[in-house]
């Protein structure tokens, strides 16, 4: 998907559920969040059951970082990345880099979707992390 595909979606589903909360959106949108204790290496994953979407978050993480998980495994499944769920699942838990970058782009157009491009405008991208919460290297995915 395109950077500014993934753009639209993320700053359409923020205007139509009006929350940042990712959790929220979840639940509007018919997904189970999950909150469990996972090792470390082990962020997140999404996976479906009976035709429920479930997005497992790795609770040994902080607030703010589950909530970029979730925005994380919710980029995946807006943006189709459903195929080799089942794959990833059960050997590597891992996707290919090309997803893991658009499910961060998604995560990241999403929380900057509250703010208005002049209140970011002349920012540095390490000034706009400060004031986010979004990490430098998912700010320079959408910057570069
Ligand atoms: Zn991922």
């Amino acid at each position: 998907m395109k950077k500014m595909a993934i753009k639209l979606l993320a700053s359409s589903i923020y205007n139509h559920h009006k929350t940042v909360n990712p959790f929220e959106v979840c639940k509007a949108l018919d997904i189970e969040t999950v909150f469990i204790p996972m090792p470390l290496k082990l962020k997140g994953y999404t996976t479906e059951k009976y035709r429920v979407k479930l997005i497992y978050i790795n609770n040994r993480y902080p607030e703010v970082e589950q909530q970029f998980i979730c925005l994380h495994e919710l980029g995946h499944i807006l943006c189709k990345h459903e195929d080799n769920i089942l794959f990833n699942q059960l050997y590597t838990y891992h996707r290919n880099s090309k997803e893991e970058n658009e499910a961060n782009i998604f995560a990241t157009y999403f929380i900057l979707s509250k703010y208005s491009a002049e209140q970011l405008s002349g920012f540095t991208v390490s000034q706009i992390s400060q004031l986010t919460g979004i990490d430098e290297k998912h700010l320079y995915l959408i910057y570069d």
